[in-house]
């Protein structure tokens, strides 16, 4: 007989109830225990909708307040020295204050009503955060130190186990297995690795399962997701004397895997002495046979049949075969289970509304997907007349996804089949190009120039709204957005900048945007997605075969540019950031979804550069995050990747300039890839590496021009015009500096005006001390003319571009 259990479920709560508590909570307007209570009662919610699913046991240990990973932090008692704890503060004070940071002499992580009378004497940065293996959840990173210590120190979870007992519940409690709490972890200090604390880290792993023994609880779930990874071999051979140890706790482990091929770590997992291993047989498919193979059969084996990273329904019969063909091989017990926690897909179907009752048929989000595991169980144990309606229903859905003429489109596959080979390669090489771009823009060494959006202020997000709700018409609206345009265009004139953008202010999300005007997406009301803390994202879903319709920016792009002879800079999203950010198909490969975005995005670049838009920015902030977790799969991805983002690039001539952007990312060890994307221009993130990411670039001799960000849009904080001149001067170390522009980090979305305006002010005086100091020294012949000789090229469209678009 088969059992059902879930690997975790979301937290935030069917209408994101945490959400709103956490922040009232910060805000101060709740205190402490009222949040408890919301945090209490959430989680008993969420163990009924458990059991009401017929899940054989429900899982505790899954909630967090702000994240998992910072509750193993104060559970395993390694809260960083640097916050300074006295340890009269409150736990959750603590927690918060690690989570958000402390502003110096003052109360920031926690609310009015909290009663502690502890005052931070200097300001903490948060602990870092980072994202969840490839998920779009982000983790607080734990902060290790040689003399780090361990010890139990916080009790919440055998709290909350005790909340489930009492409610009657059969649980099974999860916990962040050690080596992976330590592998998710970093150093703070030279020349000491972290994996020296695994002995001290151990004991405590040990009391807390004897502890959840003693409270009854009979198994637990223990997540190594690193075993999907390139491991080291000290880690690797560290998990047989790690889990020999943790067999002492008394309880039968349920060691969990996820998220990617356990391969090479197969045979290890197997055999480690746990009761049973989950395998993620959604996204590591190919380690079932191995598996089969390899775990004694005195062993449970959790198949992860049902996606947790994916919004779909499960086609119940494939899942079926699937299933039986594992049972066949594996006599021991089987359990039932989503490929992950269910934390990575929206609460439930039932608040959808909105969403057409065909397409509704066709998903399946977290409650749902339970109530897939019960089907599926009862398909298995031979009760199948308990769950015949609900098998036909499901049948049918999949069958009407499977044959709909709203996801296969046959224009869009005709037009990737007869795509010429060459249609991902730009007319020329790029010193051909350069020079073409050159005389036309004729740009100042060392140009300026912005990410893209300009402060989103309230009345910019009003009238959106508005609009939206319908109490704007689409006339005034209209008028609203192109006041904004307006203003970031004299703005900008009056900052003297040298390429502008029209600042976005039309847009909420620069992936909604596209997502909302092309076909083949749907957008849910309620499909919240955790991201970190408080904070939620919606991600579109890509349904259908991907079409442009009509142009997407043209109007508002030619309307900006139509208000100042510099050139105004069209600004789009890249294929690979649209696909990365949204839930995707899952009855097409990844790459064959990108392509299709790659052509829809490219009409759009070609319609910029119809309607004489010169330069044409293609962000792709995103293509670092889309590696595949083991490294033997980054060609391919890169392969097909890189190549979605020339499609897209390479239909216009070579006197039109295209950039790309790309933020948060460590890239040195992709750089010959993104060199191979051939933009013309890139601008990155570096200000906060100080540099040192340019480096890399500089290394590898990176063959295009590049922007690294020479301030961080992140913070408040104006820079100096000196802290920038400093940072352009060791770029133009390591970069040519007839390559080189000057930017900020990212967009400017966030920030308001005042410092936006004295920021770039400082940035634009930079670029022109150092473009004098360059001047009298090493300086190359070859760039462009500088503007302020009366040579300016002037960027008047032509009249017949007054029809464009709409
Ligand atoms: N063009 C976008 C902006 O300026 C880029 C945002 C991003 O890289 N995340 O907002
Ligand atoms: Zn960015």
């Amino acid at each position: 007989m088969a059992r059902t259990h879930t690997l975790g479920f979301p937290r935030m709560g069917a209408h994101r109830e945490l959400k709103f508590a956490l922040e009232q909570h910060w805000r101060g307007d709740i205190d402490a225990q009222a949040l408890e209570s919301v945090g209490a009662e959430l989680r008993a919610r969420h163990w009924f909708v458990q059991k009401a699913a017929g899940l054989d046991f429900v899982t505790v240990g899954d909630f967090a307040f702000y994240d998992h990973v910072a509750n193993h932090i104060q559970m395993l008692g390694c809260e960083p020295a640097r916050f300074g704890f006295t340890g009269e503060e409150p736990e959750l004070h603590r927690y918060f204050a690690m989570a958000r940071g402390t502003q110096a002499g003052q109360h920031s992580s926690h609310g009015a009503g909290c009663d502690c009378a502890h005052e931070t004497a200097g300001g903490r940065f948060a602990l870092e955060m980072t994202k969840w293996f490839d998920t779009n959840y982000h983790y607080l990173v734990p902060e290790f130190h040689a003399d780090t210590e361990f010890h139990l120190a916080s009790l919440r979870l055998f709290d909350e186990v005790a909340q489930a007992l009492e409610a009657g519940h059969k649980v099974k409690a999860v916990l962040l297995g050690p080596l992976s709490f330590l592998w998710l972890g970093k150093e703070k200090q030279a020349g000491f690795d972290r994996f020296s604390l695994l002995d001290k880290l151990l004991p405590v792993y040990e009391q807390i399962l004897h502890r959840l023994r003693m409270q009854g609880v009979e198994w637990v779930q223990i997540d190594e997701p690193i075993l999907g990874l390139d491991l080291p071999d000290e880690w690797r051979h560290a998990f047989e004397r790690t889990y020999w140890r943790l067999a002492r706790g008394g309880v039968k482990l349920m060691l969990a895997t996820y998220f990617s091929p356990l391969s090479d770590n197969l045979r290890l997992a197997c055999q480690l002495p746990v009761a049973g291993l989950h395998v993620d047989a959604v996204r590591a498919a190919e380690d079932l046979t191995g598996v089969t193979d390899w775990l004694p059969s005195h062993k449970v084996l959790s198949l992860g049949i049902v996606d947790g990273r994916n919004i779909w329904r499960t086609d119940l019969d494939a899942a079926l075969a699937r299933i039986r063909s594992v049972a066949e091989k594996h006599r021991g017990e089987l359990w039932l289970a989503p490929s992950c926690s269910l934390l990575h897909v929206p609460f439930g179907l039932q608040a959808e509304t909105g969403l057409d009752a065909e397409l509704k048929s066709w998903l399946a989000f977290a409650v749902e997907k339970l109530s897939e595991l019960r089907v599926l169980r009862a398909m298995l144990n031979g009760d199948e007349a308990s769950v015949q309606a609900e098998w036909n229903s499901s049948r049918a859905a999949v069958a009407s996804r499977r044959a709909s003429p709203r996801v296969h489109r046959e224009a869009v596959a005709a037009r990737l089949a007869q795509a010429a080979p060459h249609a991902d390669r730009r007319a020329s090489v790029f010193a051909m190009r350069q020079e073409q771009q050159r005389a036309r823009l004729a740009l100042p060494p060392l140009p300026t120039t912005t990410i893209g959006s300009f402060p989103q202020t309230t009345e910019i997000r009003a009238a959106r709204a508005a609009f939206k709700r319908g109490t704007l018409d689409e006339a005034r609206y209209r008028e609203a957005m192109q006041a904004e345009i307006a203003l970031a265009v004299r703005k900008q004139e009056a900052l003297g900048l040298d390429v502008l953008v029209h600042g976005e202010a039309e847009r909420n999300d620069m992936v909604e945007y596209f997502g909302e005007q092309l076909d083949g997406f749907a957008f849910t009301a309620n499909g919240w997605v955790q991201s970190y803390g408080s904070r939620c994202v919606k991600p579109p879903l890509i349904y259908g075969d991907v079409a442009r319709p009509r142009p997407m920016t043209v109007d508002w792009t030619v309307y900006a540019q139509r208000l100042t002879k510099k050139p105004m800079k069209g600004m789009l999203t890249g294929p690979i950031t649209i696909l990365q950010w949204s839930f995707v198909r899952d009855d097409q490969p990844r790459s064959t979804t990108a392509r299709q975005l790659a052509w829809a995005i490219r009409d759009e670049v070609c319609d910029l550069e119809q309607a004489g838009i010169a330069i044409i920015q293609i962000d792709e902030p995103a293509i670092r995050e889309g590696l595949p977790l083991r490294r033997v799969g980054w060609k391919p991805y890169l392969a097909w990747a890189t190549q979605a983002f020339r499609v897209t690039a390479s239909g216009v001539r070579d006197e039109t300039q295209i950039h790309t952007h790309m933020c948060y990312s460590e890239f040195n060890d992709i750089l010959p890839e993104i060199a191979a994307m051939d933009a013309d221009v890139i601008t990155i993130e570096t200000s906060r590496s100080d540099m040192d990411l340019l480096r890399g670039f500089g290394e590898f001799k990176y063959p295009n021009e590049i922007g690294p960000g020479v301030y961080d849009i992140h913070s408040p904080r104006v820079p100096t015009v000196g802290e920038m001149v400093a940072l352009l001067e060791k770029a133009a170390r390591v970069i040519e500096p007839g390559q080189l522009w000057v930017n900020p980090d990212c967009g400017l979305k966030t920030r308001n005006w005042p410092e936006t305006e004295q920021a770039l002010a400082h940035m634009v005086q930079a670029a022109k001390a150092v473009r004098v100091n360059l001047g009298s020294g090493h300086h190359e012949a070859g760039i462009g003319k500088p503007s302020g000789d009366g040579r300016e090229a002037a960027f008047v469209l032509p009249v017949e571009n007054a029809s464009v678009g709409r």
